[in-house]
């Protein structure tokens, strides 16, 4: 395996994170946890926001929390100079904690309450993203109630293939957005609304966009309807939001076969000539706003898993004979530390990091520890094996790469397993930046005597 911007093998054969030896901060912290590196954080930020704004210099990023939000990992993004996406109330009391002005917070949803919308517009954030024609009438609703103005932008479903995992195409089918034959009318009665002030449109297609094509046909979408409502209402809109989706390569590229979406030979470079092309053609005036998750957290991280557990298992045929064995390795983080290798058979490299020196070509069945017979992790190259070293052992670091984003996020306590510490390096050091949970974390919110709620019986008479 060819190593990316960071990781080097370092003398005694051991895999070093920006300039660290993770087996030896392995014997000094538990296993599993995540290790970020403050430095790729700013690297991935300015990457993006030189490529975009040098060829339109009215762009805005803003960072999609949902991909990591720890609240060091967003301060280190704010410290970028760049703006923030939320996606709920608690994202945005993160947002607001953290330090970012309200003015650099956009806010999307498919299904905000009242008191998330409230909470937006009582902070003063920057731009409400209307998700639905009913979304119309609950953020002016809202925003009447609390006598103030609000500026809105619209999210339309432009209907656009992506070629993705299924789970992360927000277009064509997908749940998100207004139906683009609803997206006139919307637009009308937004802009009828009293207390909204209709400034923009949105389209994020997707995740793990690893062509540009998408973008294209849905800015020429996006920028038809943004000119068809402006010659019928005589508004003038400022800003167009294509969201995210800008991929990471999660594939070496020895690896790539065509249509495998793991595999992404784009830099943001490739994104926003594309993109900006379209814009400079046919709205040069417009804001273009980006909310980057993948593109920013993707490679800012590993994961440091042990392996606890070995064994060689029988394959049989249909008869029962056995015909071929396999070796097993279990390893301290299943789908409770990487929800998305179940989740999505999400696929994320590894490397043996005290044998990260030696020759990966052994096939091995690589397992989590949870009590669930899913929670095997997805095989290289399409198969069914991972290849490590041959000598691979009870004891060895198994190492996640490219785990930065969608990852600590969505880690949870299944089997009563805590959630995973992490760890950042930063100028040299290693500084922790999540506690794993302890065994009070994992029984705090339950009520073990239970606590009556309404005060009599409920029992039917
Ligand atoms: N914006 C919106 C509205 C999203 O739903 C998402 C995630 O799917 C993003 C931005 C971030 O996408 P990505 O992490 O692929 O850049």
């Amino acid at each position: 395996m060819t190593l990316d911007d960071g990781l080097a093998v370092g003398p005694r054969g051991h895999l070093l994170f920006d300039g660290i030896d993770v087996v030896e901060l392995a014997e000094r912290v538990p296993t599993p946890f995540y290790l970020y590196s403050g430095r790729r954080i700013g690297a991935n930020a300015e990457a993006i926001r030189r490529a975009f704004t040098s060829r339109h210099a009215a762009t805005e990023i803003f960072f999609a929390s949902k991909a990591c939000s720890n609240l060091w990992f967003l301060r280190q993004v704010h410290d970028a100079g760049v703006n923030v996406e939320v996606n709920s109330g608690g994202e945005l009391a993160k947002a607001l904690r953290v330090g970012f002005a309200p003015s650099q917070i956009v806010f999307n949803g498919v299904a905000k309450t009242e008191a998330e919308i409230a909470a937006a517009i009582e902070a003063g954030i920057r731009s409400l993203i209307i998700d639905s024609m009913f979304e119309v009438e609950r953020a002016a609703g809202v925003a009447g109630a609390l006598a103030r103005r609000v500026e809105v932008a619209l999210r339309i479903d432009v209907d656009v293939r992506t070629h993705t995992h299924p789970g992360l195409a927000t277009t064509h089918g997908g749940k998100a957005g207004i139906d683009l034959d609803d997206a006139l009318p919307a637009f009308a009665r937004a802009v009828a609304a009293d207390w909204l002030d209709v400034r923009g449109l949105h389209l994020h297609i997707g995740s793990q966009i690893t062509s540009v094509e998408p973008y294209v046909r849905a800015l020429e979408t996006s920028l038809g309807l943004m000119r068809r409502l402006e010659d019928e209402s005589g508004l003038r809109l400022e800003q167009l939001n294509v969201g995210g989706g800008l991929a990471v390569p999660y594939r070496e590229k020895a690896a790539c076969a065509a249509d495998d979406y793991f595999c992404c030979t784009l830099t943001p470079d490739d994104y926003a000539a594309a993109i900006c092309a379209v814009l400079e053609r046919r709205r040069p005036d417009l804001k273009l706003f980006l909310e980057p998750g993948r593109a920013i957290a993707g490679t800012t991280a590993i994961l440091v898993t042990r392996v606890e557990s070995e064994k060689t298992k029988g394959v049989r045929d249909e008869s029962g004979r056995r015909t071929s064995e396999e070796r097993w390795l279990a390893i301290d983080a299943g789908a409770n530390t990487l929800l998305e290798h179940t989740n999505y058979d999400w696929y994320f490299r590894t490397v043996v990091a005290n044998r990260a020196d030696r020759e990966a070509t052994a096939p091995f069945r690589l397992a989590g520890p949870l009590c669930d017979g899913g929670d095997v992790f997805v095989g290289d190259d399409g198969s069914a094996f991972r290849r490590f070293p041959a000598e691979t052992t009870v004891g060895d670091l198994v190492v996640f790469l490219d785990c930065g984003a969608y990852t600590l996020e969505m880690m949870h306590p299944y089997n009563a397993r805590p959630c995973a510490a992490a760890y950042a390096v930063v100028a040299g050091d290693v500084v922790q930046i999540r506690r794993a949970d302890s065994f009070d974390d994992l029984v705090s919110a339950d009520i073990a005597d239970g606590t009556r709620l309404l005060g009599r019986s409920v029992r039917p008479e």
